[in-house]
């Protein structure tokens, strides 16, 4: 059962509101989780306790997969022995990934109730396409393929402005490899009702349109900046062993590592998330998500640090 009757991230932002007023929105999204409280369902420090447990538990998980599948490789195949580990261990995983999708609605409601004041409604169009840009570098809660895999907001990373019309959902089963190849490469336009978003637009970045933005960030001056924040937030996470807040890899549930190239053309093209299973040149889960916008580093160093770019 998911949490809402809209499509919801870690940063507090709900999908497909377009007809809905604020105040309604807030209230349904209380009662469903004043419902899941009154119920016992784990809230507030709970489920983040509950959450960091789990995540343990899936490193422990991942870990023994990987381990299985590297002596499958040495050896040629499994023994009946491994082989139903290996299952088991599956299962388990998809089981951990379950519940901490669960926690992630919990905390999103969290998020939203509180930030009741400052909720607007944002119709996405050329001016505020960047706002949609923002979001979809965040896990999106409740988009789901025919094939059952969670879906992701994704645009062509060409382009450095994107416009409203060259988003889409991608399945992460794109990022899934199997004997066959990708495990799903479907694809979805957005509907009308994806570009109705409830967010807070008291970020400074949403008070000027995305071309301002786009311009904003050619500054060489902020540029500096923003990499000396960005550089910063990513020793302050490497020293504590820590992935981001809000994306995880959509296969192995943990989260994503902030990461720099070693020789970047600009602050573009010098930061992306990998999965902690990712390893250089094609090693690994290929799960990465480029920061190639400065709205995903906004929405970042947002996120993490509290505070945005502007
Ligand atoms: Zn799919
Ligand atoms: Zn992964």
């Amino acid at each position: 059962m998911s949490f809402f009757n809209w499509l919801a991230n870690g940063l507090g932002t709900l999908l497909g509101v377009v007809a809905e007023a604020v105040t309604t929105v807030v209230e349904t999204v209380r009662t469903a989780y004043d419902n899941y409280v009154g119920r016992g369902g784990a809230a507030k420090q709970a489920v983040l306790d509950q959450s960091r447990s789990q995540q343990e538990r899936l490193r422990e998980v991942n870990d023994e997969i990987m381990h299985l599948r590297n002596r499958s490789m040495s050896r040629g195949g499994l023994s009946d022995q491994d082989r139903r580990r290996w299952h088991q261990l599956r299962e388990e995983r998809d089981e951990l990934l379950g519940t901490l999708n669960q926690a992630k609605e919990v905390k999103a409601a969290e998020k939203i109730i509180e930030s009741e004041a400052v909720l607007e409604k944002v119709e996405v169009d050329l001016e505020t396409s960047h706002v949609l840009q923002y979001n979809a570098f965040a896990d999106t809660l409740g988009k789901r393929c025919q094939c059952g895999r969670p879906m992701k907001l994704q645009w062509r990373r060409e382009l450095n402005v994107a416009g409203p019309k060259d988003f889409y959902w991608g399945c992460t089963g794109w990022y899934v490899q199997t004997a066959n190849g990708k495990a799903c490469t479907r694809t979805e336009p957005l509907q009308r009702s994806d570009y109705g978003l409830m967010t807070d637009t008291s970020a400074p970045e949403f008070s000027v349109t995305a071309e301002e933005f786009g311009v904003i960030l050619e500054d060489p001056g902020t540029e500096r900046i923003i990499a000396t924040r960005v550089n910063d937030l990513r020793s302050d996470l490497a020293g504590k062993r820590k992935g981001v807040e809000l994306a995880t890899c959509p296969v192995h549930g943990e989260h994503m590592v902030l990461r720099k190239k070693s020789n970047p053309t600009g602050l573009l093209d010098a930061y992306f998330l990998a999965c902690p299973r990712w390893q250089p040149n094609e090693q690994g889960c290929p799960f990465i998500e480029k920061l190639k916008s400065g709205s995903q580093l906004a929405a970042l160093l947002k996120s993490e640090t509290g505070r945005g770019i502007l």
